[in-house]
């Protein structure tokens, strides 16, 4: 069976009520490819606006979730209440979380354990950074990072997950990893996942790119054998996400 081709918008700390309107009646009235799944990825405080004006076949993830289900956690989301105001994914394991806020693998895990149970999507980041590439670990982290996860989820669990290679040193730069670069990790992905899960979910799950992605660099990438798609940082706040979403038309 194909995967379908995924695209996630992930405006980071950025926007306000006004120009995410912008963005969402911009993408209600595009004309998109109706073989790529869309999810918008708006900081929390916007989560709400987001899902009330966003056509519903785009989905909507939250761009941070914690792994407990109420009570004395200042300044967290949980589970129960993205669900409860129409949030159907998370962003778990954002390089930005790992390497700013300290967060670390198993921390990752939990909180992707937590969201599926509760019935949420989970984008799941994983990513080196320069000095790892540089002294030919990549593969090494991103399998470790994902192992953390694998170590607590079911099969069944992977059902909700889409793997998001997001290499540290490409996000925000404006370096996006070359087609070979991006081809070589995600298919090292795909097969430690058939190898440490299963080689059905191998062949199902989605793995999609971040990392500078933008509306002249996206087409090669997309042709990519195990390139599902794209999480998008930057370019998800103008108009050419359309072209990005539109990668494969
Ligand atoms: C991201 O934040 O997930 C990302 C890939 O950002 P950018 O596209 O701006 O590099």
């Amino acid at each position: 069976m194909a995967r379908k081709f995924f695209v996630g918008g992930n405006f980071k700390m950025n926007g306000t009520q006004k120009s995410i309107a912008d963005i969402i009646s911009n993408l209600n009235n595009a004309n998109l490819d109706p073989n790529t799944e869309v999810v918008l990825s708006p900081p929390a405080l916007y989560l709400l606006l987001t899902r009330s004006q966003a056509d519903p076949k785009f989905g909507v993830a939250a761009q941070n979730v914690f792994d407990k289900p109420m009570g004395a956690y200042t300044g967290e989301l949980s589970v129960e209440q993205l669900h409860d105001c129409g949030v159907s994914w998370a962003l778990v394991g954002h390089s930005e979380r790992r390497v700013i806020l300290k967060e670390d693998d198993d921390f990752a895990a939990r909180k992707t354990k937590a969201a599926i149970d509760g019935g949420l999507g989970v984008i799941l980041c994983v990513g080196e950074t320069l000095e790892e590439r540089e002294s030919g670990k990549t593969v090494d982290v991103v399998t470790r990072q994902l192992g953390a996860v694998a170590s607590r989820l079911s099969v069944q669990d992977w059902a909700k997950v889409v793997i998001a290679y997001e290499p540290v040193w490409a996000i925000g730069t404006g370096k996006v990893a070359t087609t070979e670069q991006a081809q070589e990790v995600h298919a090292a992905l795909r097969k430690f996942v058939a190898d440490s899960i299963s080689p059905s979910v191998a062949e199902n799950i989605r793995i999609i790119y971040g990392g500078s992605v933008n509306d002249k660099n996206c087409q090669e990438l997309a042709k990519q054998p195990d390139v599902d798609g794209f999480l998008v940082g930057g370019a998800s706040l103008k108009p050419a996400f359309v072209d990005i979403i539109n990668a494969r038309l």
